[in-house]
């Protein structure tokens, strides 16, 4: 029988490329985001919507048990706090921080029956330094890594473990809105920023979303299977400079 995994935000960038990574492994992927897409089985959700999530992982536990969490669903926000509005403010927690809270919810009593299951937490390299102008965006990545840890601890007795990863800069959707945004206020250059930020890795390249997937592939698997409470950095090198 094929082993289930959900992951929120699979639509696009990172989420997309785990989505592809687990149905090549043969899982059965539940992929439940606000956009549509063909690839795994796609469940319209608003994760910010505590209800709607904890329905949607019912209706999918009648069909089977669930192995694997990907809490990856977020967005970002530019400004120092003066910049950050209330609204803003509002909008980047409950999508990145109490979406991630209303699915590891959901997940949890299916989890616990079952004495099994792995959780990985999309964070963020700004889950451990801070970032200029990003405010909110850092506080939320610092909250999941928190999240990651107290999940790991209060459940390690189920055999449930709970790690999360922490993306330095990757190419996805959201890094070129954020890029473009910066180049709008700005008027600076894109290729010449997107260079600069290549330059800033001590790689000397950003990162690709499948890297990404197959570090969640890898903290999902067996091999894994002592691994909890964790943050792994997949950065270039970044936050060790
Ligand atoms: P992306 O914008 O390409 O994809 C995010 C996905 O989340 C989209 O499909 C979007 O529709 C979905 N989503 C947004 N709000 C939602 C909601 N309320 N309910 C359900 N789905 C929703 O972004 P990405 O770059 O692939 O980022 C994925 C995750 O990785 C995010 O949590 C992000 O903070 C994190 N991350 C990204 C980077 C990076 O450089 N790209 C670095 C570190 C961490």
């Amino acid at each position: 029988m094929k082993k289930t995994c959900i992951v929120t935000g699979g639509s696009s960038g990172i989420g997309l490329s785990i989505v592809e990574l687990f149905i090549r492994k043969n899982y059965q992927v539940f992929n439940l985001d606000l956009q549509p897409s063909n690839t795994g089985t796609f469940i319209k959700c608003d994760v910010t919507d505590f209800r709607q999530v904890k329905n949607i992982v019912s209706s999918i536990v009648k069909e089977s048990n669930i192995d694997v969490l990907v809490s990856n669903a977020g967005i970002h926000f530019s400004g120092n706090i003066e910049n950050t509005s209330e609204s803003d403010f509002d909008k980047v927690f409950n999508i990145n921080v109490k979406g991630a809270y209303a699915a590891i919810r959901a997940v949890l009593p299916n989890m616990k029956a079952n004495n099994n299951g792995a959780i990985i937490l999309m964070a963020s390299d700004q889950a451990l330094i801070a970032k200029q102008n990003s405010f909110a965006y850092n506080m939320s990545k610092a909250a999941l890594a928190s999240m990651a840890k107290t999940t790991a601890l209060d459940y390690a007795s189920f055999n449930i473990r709970a790690n999360a990863v922490c993306p330095g800069t990757i190419e996805t959707p959201l890094y070129h809105q954020a890029i473009n945004s910066y180049c709008q206020r700005s008027g600076a250059d894109k290729s010449q920023v997107h260079a600069e930020e290549a330059a800033l890795q001590p790689l000397g390249r950003l990162g690709q979303p499948e890297e990404v997937a197959e570090l969640v592939y890898f903290l999902a698997s067996d091999k894994a299977k002592f691994i909890t409470g964790s943050l792994q950095v997949i950065d270039g090198g970044y936050t060790t400079q």
